[in-house]
């Protein structure tokens, strides 16, 4: 049965549109510049690659139905896609198959949508990230490029470079957490929410769960020291990759994880940012 990391509430969660203090809605090209400021959140610019739609609003075991869409979903398909009746789109069921949904009618309140399903998302990393907690609007970042990847399992772990105050940021709050993993989701045209665990306390985690997830797998540490082996690539197998905050790992850490199995390994001697270093290794071990 497939998980979900968060529980939904309700229909898929999107932003709505920023309204003035009488309730207006702003005028789009306002709606930009306030998104262009605060961080580009809105559906309306964001990348739709493909509609997805939940199983508790699909509600059928079929391939095969009709949905008719409200929300933020149906004004981003109006106002950005701006499809005819009997053209298609692509759509998804969270957590099921790809498909396609040929517009039947669309007004100005509603598309009514006649759905295909018929192919499987692709293929996930057969990576579980290990990501030392970094700050928030790097963590937004960082968590949208391994969604869209494919990395489907990712713990937040502590470390001792990690602010303390980065776990009270509200972006690891349900609604936030979701709806970057959403939009990451989005953009890939992918269907599996990936598994995101928080681990607030390195010692436990590293002495009581790691070696359980490390079994019959390989652990790599990205550290760029000079004994660091190069980062290997071509990977097909499960493994586990460790990345660190954004002042590095320490070296206990370090020596944890090695007492653990895992291996030292290096892009070379560039310091990378960690929304830099993530998909660099992503990309070098695996696509
Ligand atoms: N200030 C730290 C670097 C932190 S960069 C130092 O000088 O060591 C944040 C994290 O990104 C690192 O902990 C590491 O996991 C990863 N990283 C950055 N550059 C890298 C590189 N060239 N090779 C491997 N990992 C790298």
């Amino acid at each position: 049965m497939t998980q979900y990391p968060i529980e939904f509430t309700g229909i898929l969660r999107f932003p709505k549109p920023p309204k003035d203090k009488k309730g207006r809605h702003y005028p789009t090209v306002i709606r930009h510049f306030q998104l262009w400021i605060f961080g580009a959140r809105s559906p309306i610019i964001r990348a739709m690659n493909v509609i997805l739609i939940h199983p508790r609003e699909w509600g059928q075991n079929t391939t095969t139905g009709q949905l008719v869409l409200r929300d933020e979903r149906y004004r981003h398909i109006r106002e950005v896609i701006k499809p005819e009746p009997g053209d298609q789109l692509r759509v998804g069921l969270l957590g099921g198959l790809l498909g396609n949904a040929r517009v039947e009618a669309i007004d100005n309140h509603s598309i009514s949508l006649q759905i295909q399903l018929d192919s499987a998302p692709p293929a996930p990393l057969p990576v579980t990230l290990l990501l030392a907690l970094p700050r928030p609007k790097v963590l937004r970042r960082t968590l949208q490029a391994c969604v869209t990847l494919g990395v489907k399992n990712i713990y937040l772990i502590n470390s001792f470079r990690v602010e303390k105050s980065y776990w009270q940021t509200p972006f690891l709050e349900q609604g936030p957490l979701q709806e970057t993993l959403l939009q990451g989701l989005e953009q890939a045209r992918d269907t599996v929410l990936p598994q995101v665990h928080l681990r607030k306390r390195f010692k436990p985690f590293v002495e009581d769960e790691l070696p359980v997830l490390l079994q019959g797998k390989l652990g790599w540490i990205a550290h760029p020291t000079a004994d660091a082996q190069p980062c290997p690539s071509g990977l097909v197998d499960p493994c586990l990759l460790a990345v660190g905050p954004e002042g590095g790992f320490i070296p206990y850490e370090v020596e944890k994880l090695v007492e653990n199995g895992f291996q030292t390994i290096g892009l070379g001697p560039r310091i990378l940012k960690v929304e830099t270093a993530v998909p660099a290794l992503l990309g070098k071990l695996f696509v």
